[in-house]
């Protein structure tokens, strides 16, 4: 059985101080919820929630992180850096460093295995585009996608990582994939991690499903078979939005 994973991407938004504000919100409504939480805020803003979620049962997460641990990279941060302030987990590949920062699979993959390398837990964004959906080709994408992800990183070393299936026409825009195609596409994507590893491996991957996740959609698209948990942008950002979905009931 896998556990229902809910994470908030905060983005570029919240001062550390409005972030802080944020987290203890949802740490005071948050105690007693069963399911897997973590928020992402801006670097910025990541000690300041850390001393918030210490010892709570909400995990903290990094949006992005260089591709090696240091050097002369102005303008990057490092898996050290983030470890150092109680970083868990950090969101990798997803559409907007794709597809307005230009990252590549391989830098992605890269990443991926230096978050794992450093104890951290990576949460691997695939998807396709509108153009890729309409031409027949969003199965492809995003098996291409989670096989350049996974190169090179062990069975062992996949309980710390999750995909979040998040198709770019859907991030942001209010339009949501139905329950129906989300599933088939995070079957296309447990069966990639079936054919890479094994069918145990397949079985226990957490698959979230993101792009515009609602109070009102949560139960239903975390209802279905391969959906694990969402990863929630823009109604991350208000307690009385998030709170429900990290709370849903199938
Ligand atoms: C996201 O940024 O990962 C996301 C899914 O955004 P939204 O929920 O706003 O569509």
């Amino acid at each position: 059985m896998r556990r229902s994973f809910i994470a908030g991407n905060w983005k570029m938004h919240k001062t550390p101080a409005e972030a802080k504000a944020l987290a203890e919100e949802l740490k005071a409504g948050l105690a007693g919820c069963g399911h897997k939480i973590l928020i992402a805020p801006s670097f910025t803003a990541l000690e300041s929630v850390a001393s918030v979620v210490k010892g709570s049962n909400i995990l903290l997460g990094a949006q992005n992180m260089a591709t090696v641990e240091q050097g002369a990279h102005t303008g990057e941060t490092s898996v050290l850096m983030l470890k150092a302030i109680g970083v868990d987990a950090v969101i990798l590949g997803h559409s907007e460093r794709r597809h307005v920062y230009g990252e590549t699979d391989e830098m992605i993959n890269e990443k991926v295995k230096l978050a794992l390398a450093n104890g951290l837990e990576a949460i691997l964004c695939v998807g396709e585009t509108l153009d890729e959906r309409e031409s027949g080709k969003a199965e492809s994408v995003v098996k291409t996608q989670t096989e350049a992800g996974l190169k090179g990183v062990s069975e062992a070393e996949l309980d710390k990582v999750t995909i979040a299936y998040e198709p770019v026409w859907a991030i942001g825009t209010g339009k949501t994939a139905t329950p129906d195609d989300a599933d088939q596409i995070h079957k296309v994507t447990r069966d990639t991690v079936k054919s890479l590893y094994s069918e145990d491996a397949a079985e226990k991957m957490v698959i979230q499903y993101g792009g515009s996740v609602k109070p009102e959609n949560a139960a239903q698209l975390m209802g279905m078979e391969n959906i694990d948990g969402a990863l929630v942008g823009g109604a991350s950002l208000k307690a009385d939005l998030f709170l429900p979905i990290a709370e849903y009931d199938k």
